[in-house]
């Protein structure tokens, strides 16, 4: 690591420690759906079905990210992030304006054309940010993934999306990429099983490849309140137990926030409660693809838009909705939720839950 990407990593880390010990006046993490748009047809999530109009074009997204400046992590999400043809361009006006930007997150689930994604990784990858972590969606091994996902082939086009990664890894060592699996009740009992069948295709493949999330609703976000996910607790508990006792150990803040991340996880399918409070509107924001403003993805209370604040941060994040929304935080009365895009802020926000 060169001496800016580690002053870059110490700047995160120190921000993310002061967030310990008093509220932040701006927010290092931006979790910022670019798109709704997918190919997928998931069975957990209804996001596929919106047909988005109305989106933030690269103009718009470029003055947000010059007015606000103050982003160490952005994690990009969707829809499928990969069908925005700007998307190198997004991330471009978030690198030239957050100056202490350290990693940029994304999932794909593998259907857009893998030139075009390797190609757009790559001119990403070179554009100087410490760290690109891509995640690959992956539900279940090859005839389960296809039924949750509801595409054949897709669980072969998640293989040679990795095998595309792990060949750009030679070349670009800020690459990070993992398979991310949700588990439902449609794969409950099959994640080990996935994970062997991953190793079939993929010899190098390891349980520490594998980021595990349990599948949650959400009337703003994914839309599937209507949808009954819920997997058997005990079925559940009983594999990540297995998961976790499979991992290998590693080094580094990001395998042991990792590691606190999935205990905890296991508290939350076994209680039905969240581990503990989150960090929204402190630590991170949600914003989806119209400009809209939320505490969290999971949390569809609108705090305003940016559209309506000439695409600064402060005057919403400083308003009447946002002050009650820290109320409800502070009572205890924020929604039960455990997902990774809130979990990782929530963890460092609370240092000793990183150790117990
Ligand atoms: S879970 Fe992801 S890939 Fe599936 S429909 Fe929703 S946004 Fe698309």
């Amino acid at each position: 690591m060169n001496t800016t990407s580690t002053a870059k990593l110490a700047g995160l880390g120190l921000t993310a420690l002061r967030s310990n010990f008093e509220r932040l006046a701006r927010p290092y993490k931006l979790t910022f759906s670019i798109t709704y748009g997918c190919q997928s047809r998931c069975l957990t999530c209804n996001i596929w079905q919106i047909k988005p109009t109305g989106e933030l074009d690269l103009r718009e997204i470029t003055e947000f990210a010059s007015r606000n400046t103050h982003f160490k992590w952005i994690e990009i999400t969707g829809g499928e992030p990969f069908l925005r043809s700007d998307i190198v361009d997004i991330v471009k006006a978030f690198r030239d304006s957050s100056r202490d930007l350290y990693i940029v997150t994304m999932p794909t689930n593998s259907l857009c054309n893998q030139d075009m994604v390797v190609g757009k990784i790559t001119q990403i990858l070179e554009l100087g940010i410490p760290k690109v972590s891509i995640t690959i969606s992956l539900d279940g091994y090859r005839e389960l993934h296809d039924k949750i996902r509801g595409i054949p082939g897709n669980f072969d086009r998640a293989m040679g999306m990795a095998r595309r990664l792990k060949e750009l890894q030679k070349t670009h060592s800020n690459l990070f990429f993992i398979f991310g699996y949700t588990m439902s009740k449609f794969n409950q009992g099959s994640l080990m099983e996935t994970i062997a069948k991953v190793r079939q295709e993929l010899p190098w493949a390891a349980v520490n490849n594998f980021h595990v999330n349990v599948g949650q609703l959400s009337d703003s976000y994914y839309q599937n309140q209507t949808l009954d996910l819920r997997p058997d607790p005990a079925v559940i508990s009983a594999e990540l137990g297995e998961f976790i006792r499979h991992r290998r150990f590693e080094f580094g803040a990001i395998p042991i926030v990792e590691g606190a991340f999935l205990k905890k996880l296991g508290y939350y399918v076994k209680t039905g409660r969240a581990p503990m409070k989150g960090r929204s509107l402190d630590a991170s924001l949600f914003m989806d693809s119209y400009g809209n403003v939320y505490p969290s993805i999971m949390w569809g209370r609108k705090i305003g838009n940016i559209r309506d604040s000439s695409y600064s941060l402060q005057p919403l994040w400083n308003n009447a909705e946002a002050q009650q929304v820290r109320s409800l935080i502070d009572q205890g009365k924020e929604p039960v939720a455990w997902t990774a895009c809130e979990a990782y802020q929530t963890l460092v926000g609370n240092i000793g839950s990183l150790f117990i």
